[in-house]
């Protein structure tokens, strides 16, 4: 498979998974942050509050101590305790000088050093300007600052977990002597402050609000998350789904087929690729139509499916073909094993005989590049020809060259016609009564700038098949009505001379017209032009054959039937089509047996030929024995290497100064 293509395929797939995730890692993180966020910023705010409250009432309480003397000294030591008494938060009150000297306290304690919060402190606190260090009852400390909050994590899951959550108790109480200097002394309050649950249940409440929001999105984004997984499984299953067979198609063939010739790197198992496709399936359509055909693709998938073993891959690959990669021991085994699949396809459709054709192609070790093996197949198969039976075909390097000649060949054509590469050669037709030149056969050559000079079998057939040959008929016809206007204009003798016109010519209705017209450009006599048809053109619509050959005998060109006897029923055709020239294939003249038996029954079709009033010409002549028989047989000419080999036209004219 190509990069690109690859690479297109897997974006086809991919579908963003990862930025999916990373959004939920990132909702997640932000989700946490927010809620320590709240809940950290609420508790500081809650304490914060607490705090000032006590600040205040420390500052009350110390403000009584403005007029302390020894006058008032009892009456105000009274007073504090009835607030002490009263006032639960304030649990002893303390004075020293500013030596810090003990004055008086309610319960005889007084602060150390590290556990008193002074009175800038206390400002401060009050300001909201910056944090606090608190000293509660188990000793912990915790510390807010005014940007951010630095928690004492203890002292924060201690505050939790202290208590039963109660509506009146508190969970946890700080407890921290507040300093305020009153004239030349410092009052010191031990106050205690309680945090209640109900102090946090705003701060719970909005957690939990702010929980919930959180948990319908993170629940949205993993449903879309899941939805999205489930939506690239489905593309997934599109991508590798064949839409003949609903079945795997040709990509994940590919995809399998490599991973498993990947696996087998020591070679455990021999691999063979096969290209198997049904006989006539597009007359199969024609006939059924197309939805029938593809009904029957579909049940040869199934069939397949089952004769598919472990280790082994399958897949629909176009029309009515399919690849296959399967282990074998011997060839003998995979041959039979191929049979038994024919068997089974022949089961899908009782009453039908199916035939099959199969390219097969031997995988070797390291060999991976599944499209590469598999096209190798299928040349196989291509090369074994459309035949009516079932064909088993292997690969070999000559199939491949000869592909790669039939590519350079489709190649080259055109540039060849409108270069004039083609050239015409001209093979005498040699009279038997007087052993003159009685006519002429034009064949074409082609003189390749590189290749050199290549023979017509070489490149006819592919031309045939890919309908170049039509081109090329036209071009040596035009050809050869160029000759003979140049020869008449030279006022030469003109014999007839014949060209070869291929059977895909006959699908056309008005090829008698075109051809007047290709040669009345020259203003030559039709009658100097023959035309050389082969019995396969019966194959196609005869009435456009029979009507053509009327039209162009009636416009007086001759019109020769090529390779009588070669192949099929040929007098059948004789019966139907009026013709003025029999060309005796050469094939009567050549084989072991075929003397006796072949002259018996060329001395038979001259007999009849003569009866049916037509011209007889030998082909393929190369003895003198044949040709003093064909004389004896009063055949009218002879064509062959006996009397000289096709040549270029300067050569033919000069050596028959016609
Ligand atoms: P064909 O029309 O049957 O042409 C006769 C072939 O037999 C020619 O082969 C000719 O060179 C060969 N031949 C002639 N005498 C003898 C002989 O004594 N012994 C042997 N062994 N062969 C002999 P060539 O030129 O190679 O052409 C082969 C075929 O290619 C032709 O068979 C014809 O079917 C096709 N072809 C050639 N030129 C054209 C063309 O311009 N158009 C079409 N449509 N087909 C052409
Ligand atoms: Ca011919
Ligand atoms: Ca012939």
């Amino acid at each position: 498979m190509s990069k690109t293509k690859e690479q297109r395929i897997k974006k086809l797939k991919k579908n963003r998974i990862w930025p999916s995730i990373l959004g939920l890692i990132l909702i997640l993180l932000i989700s946490a942050l927010v809620l320590a966020l709240v809940m950290a910023a609420s508790a500081v705010d809650i304490v914060q509050r607490k705090l000032i409250d006590s600040v205040m009432t420390s500052t009350k309480i110390a403000d009584l101590f403005e007029d302390y003397d020894s006058s008032s000294k009892e009456n105000i030591e009274r007073e504090i305790l009835s607030h002490i008494d009263i006032l639960d938060e304030v649990i002893a009150v303390s004075v020293t000088d500013t030596e810090k000297k003990p004055v008086w306290s309610s319960n005889g304690e007084y602060p150390t050093d590290d556990n008193v919060i002074t009175e800038e402190l206390v400002q401060e606190v009050t300001d909201k300007e910056i944090g606090i260090i608190i000293d509660n009852d188990e000793n912990q400390m915790f510390t807010i600052d005014d940007e951010g909050i630095l928690i004492n994590e203890n002292i924060f899951i201690d505050i939790w977990e202290s208590e039963d959550f109660s509506a009146t108790v508190p969970f946890t109480s700080m407890t921290l002597w507040l300093v305020v200097p009153v004239n030349d002394m410092e009052v010191m309050v031990l106050n205690n402050i309680p945090l209640y649950h109900q102090d946090f249940l705003m701060t719970l409440v909005t957690i939990i609000l702010c929980g919930m929001l959180i948990a319908v999105f993170v629940i949205y984004y993993l449903i879309s998350f899941v939805s999205m997984v489930l939506r690239v499984r489905k593309t997934t299953k599109i991508i590798y789904t064949d839409m003949v067979t609903g079945g795997d198609n040709w990509l994940l063939f590919i995809k399998k087929g490599t991973a498993l010739l990947k696996k087998n790197k020591k070679a455990q198992l021999n691999y063979a690729m096969l290209h198997m496709e049904m006989r006539k399936y597009r007359s199969f359509c024609t006939c059924f139509g197309v939805n029938k055909g593809q009904e029957l693709i579909e049940k040869f998938y199934t069939a397949l499916k089952k004769e598919i073993q472990r280790k082994e891959v399958m897949a629909h690959q176009e029309n009515a073909a399919f690849g296959l990669l399967l282990t074998y021991t011997e060839k003998a085994d995979l041959e039979a094993r191929i049979q038994k699949i024919e068997a089974a396809l022949n089961t899908v459709l009782p009453g039908m005989k199916m035939y099959f054709g199969t390219g097969i192609y031997l995988v070797q070790q390291d060999e991976r590049d599944v499209e590469q093996l598999y096209n190798n197949a299928m040349i196989a198969c291509e090369m074994a020809g459309e035949e009516s039976e079932n064909s088993i075909a292997y690969f070999d390097v000559e199939m491949n060259n000869q592909k790669l000649w039939e590519r350079k060949v489709e190649d080259d054509m055109d540039r060849a016609l409108a270069n004039r590469e083609f050239q015409v050669y001209l093979q005498p037709k040699i009279s038997t009564s007087e052993e003159t030149l009685g006519g002429a056969e034009a064949l074409v050559r082609w003189i390749h700038p590189t290749e050199g000079f290549i023979p017509p079998n070489r490149f006819i057939p592919i031309f045939e098949k890919n309908g170049f040959i039509l081109k090329l008929d036209d071009y040596m016809l035009e050809e050869v009505a160029r000759v003979q206007s140049e020869w008449l204009a030279e006022g030469r003798r003109l014999v007839p001379i014949s060209v070869n016109v291929s059977r895909a010519h006959f699908t056309r209705e008005d090829l008698a017209e075109h051809i007047c017209s290709i040669v009345d450009k020259y203003q030559v006599p039709h009658s100097v032009i023959e035309l050389e048809l082969t019995e396969s053109a019966f194959f196609d619509d005869k009435n456009v054959l029979l009507n053509t050959v009327h039209k162009l005998r009636e416009a007086g060109f001759q019109v020769s039937m090529d390779d009588f006897g070669a192949g099929y029923s040929s007098l059948n055709s004789l019966k139907e089509l009026q013709l003025d020239v029999l060309k005796i294939d050469a094939d009567f003249f050549r084989g072991a047996d075929a003397e006796e038996r072949g002259l018996l029954i060329v001395s038979e079709v001259i007999d009849l030929a003569k009866k049916l009033n037509m011209k007889i010409v030998a082909e393929g002549i190369e003895s003198k024995e044949q040709v003093e028989f064909l004389t004896e047989q009063e055949c009218d000419l002879i064509q062959g290497y006996f009397y000289a080999k096709p040549m270029p036209v300067t050569e033919f004219a000069q050596k028959y100064s016609v």
